[in-house]
């Protein structure tokens, strides 16, 4: 509902599991055009990496590219299931040849293939209870896994950051354009409203009698308000936008992005966001290669 106030939300996506192991193991159930398809190769590739832990499975050999083997060789009846997959060097993948996995002198790894997948434990009671609580919002909502959501912002060239891992989770996230000169994303911070603890001890270590308490002055408060300062005449003449930190004498001060105005008269400001207990801040921009021919989402 807060971020509402700033932007209609018509549409949501999640991300709520790392793999889709059920369309992974079952390829019945996902399609052809799933287990066919480039995001497949990308979600196993993941998990596999994930699950032998980046390294190959037969020198174990760390930060060398990695290729997909299979366990059990296609040319002896082994299987494209990720069952029969695991990651390992290209030399051993070229020494290993026609042989399987056992024959090659590993059996744990023929073992380790065999166990089951653990998408159930992937999907932790938080996450449900988050989409739980965005499927009260009546709009529709898409659920992405974490395999995809790389995919698609690789294949758009964005940079790994948070917000344009965001922008790409789900099916929706595989076209959106995102402008290195428009977009930024809006961080929200959660700050509390005023000062939660009640007693702050003196000196002496002893508790205060009384809670400091925030105080108004002429309707501002020190801490989330910003307003806008508009002085007219005078030393500080000009328009300030920023933070307030308010003093009984009616002289505040103001915060602006570059530097902060001390003892404006309270009468020059006017308010334009009060505190409501979340700090806002714009992050900073996309430096990114437009890409083309992308449909906007916003
Ligand atoms: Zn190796």
């Amino acid at each position: 509902m807060r971020f509402m106030r700033y932007a209609p939300i018509t549409y949501l996506a999640m991300e709520l599991v790392k793999f889709d192991t059920q369309a992974m193991v079952n390829p019945e159930i996902s399609g052809v055009d799933y287990q066919q398809g480039e995001l497949w190769g990308y979600e196993v590739r993941e998990y596999l990496l994930e699950k032998f832990g980046r390294k190959c499975v037969y020198c174990g050999a760390k930060n060398v590219p990695l290729e997909i083997e299979h366990i059990v060789p296609k040319s002896r009846g082994g299987s494209n299931r990720v069952s029969n997959l695991t990651l390992a060097c290209h030399a051993c993948n070229q020494k290993k040849g026609n042989q399987t996995a056992q024959e090659f002198g590993h059996p744990h790894v023929q073992r380790l293939a065999k166990l089951p997948l653990k998408d159930a434990s992937a999907i932790n009671a938080t996450r449900w209870k988050v989409y739980q609580t965005l499927q009260s919002f009546c709009l529709p909502i898409e659920i992405g896994t974490g395999g995809r959501t790389k995919y698609n912002r690789a294949r758009q060239n964005y940079p790994k950051t948070h917000w344009l891992d965001a922008v790409c989770v789900g099916e929706s996230g595989q076209a959106v354009f995102v402008s290195p000169n428009h977009h930024q994303p809006l961080i929200i911070k959660a700050i509390g409203r005023g000062n939660r603890q009640m007693t702050k001890p003196d000196k002496y270590g002893f508790p205060r009698a009384t809670r400091q308490c925030k105080k108004v002055y002429f309707g501002f408060q020190t801490g989330g308000d910003i307003a806008k300062a508009m002085v007219t005449s005078g030393k500080k003449m000009g328009i300030y936008v920023g933070k307030v930190a308010v003093r009984a004498s009616g002289k505040f001060n103001i915060t602006t992005t570059t530097d902060t105005i001390q003892g404006i008269n309270h009468r020059f400001f006017k308010m334009i966001h009060k505190s409501d207990g979340y700090n806002y801040m714009k992050g900073e921009r996309a430096l990114l290669p437009m890409p083309k021919g992308r449909g906007i989402r916003v």
